[in-house]
């Protein structure tokens, strides 16, 4: 007949292989939990320390928002070979004026990543991040715009706009909880 054991955590008797030893108390020692409690736990604890790191995470870029943004600019400029001139202020003006330079659009500051999220653009791709060639726009404009002219985008905006929103997508209800008003 195989040893069993109740378990601490879930209650059920289980056989002895289905719970750690202990080694250090003994060699025939043997832990109060079974292994699938023990699995369960370490998991949740792994859960819950990503969640800690990614608010933390969070917490530290909207204090660093500016330097952060510079230092990507800077080593996009430093791999493409165009020169970044803006400083940490001027990025940090832009971000305290609250709106996309380009649209008008409220950033979402309280997110690490958003369609909203401000974003370094360059408004001619080939000149690098001066001051004159530099705008502070939502991340959506600047993954549209991409390597090409602001032509592109507004084209497409207002073939967009033409064509009228769909009632069922824009509602108020909908910009309201992107802002979380
Ligand atoms: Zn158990």
């Amino acid at each position: 007949m195989t040893d069993t054991k109740i378990c601490s955590w879930c209650l059920e008797e289980k056989p002895i292989s289905e719970f750690g030893r202990r080694p250090d108390r003994g060699l025939r020692s043997v832990r109060s939990h079974c292994y699938v409690c023990s699995r369960a736990q370490s998991r949740a604890a792994y859960r819950k320390d990503i969640a800690v790191s990614r608010a933390r995470n969070a917490a530290a870029w909207q204090t660093r928002r500016a330097s952060g943004l510079l230092r990507c600019a800077r080593h996009r400029a430093k791999k493409s070979g165009i020169s970044c001139t803006i400083t940490e202020l001027w990025v940090q003006q832009r971000l305290d004026a609250g709106v996309c330079e380009k649209t008008g659009i409220r950033f979402v500051l309280d997110k690490l990543r958003h369609q909203f999220s401000p974003s370094l653009d360059k408004i001619n791709p080939k000149i690098g991040y001066t001051p004159e060639n530099t705008r502070m726009v939502i991340f959506m404009f600047n993954r549209a715009k991409s390597n090409f002219t602001d032509d592109y985008v507004e084209y497409m905006a207002d073939s967009l706009s033409c064509r009228g929103p769909s009632p069922e997508v824009v509602g108020d209800s909908k910009w309201a909880a992107v802002y979380g008003l």
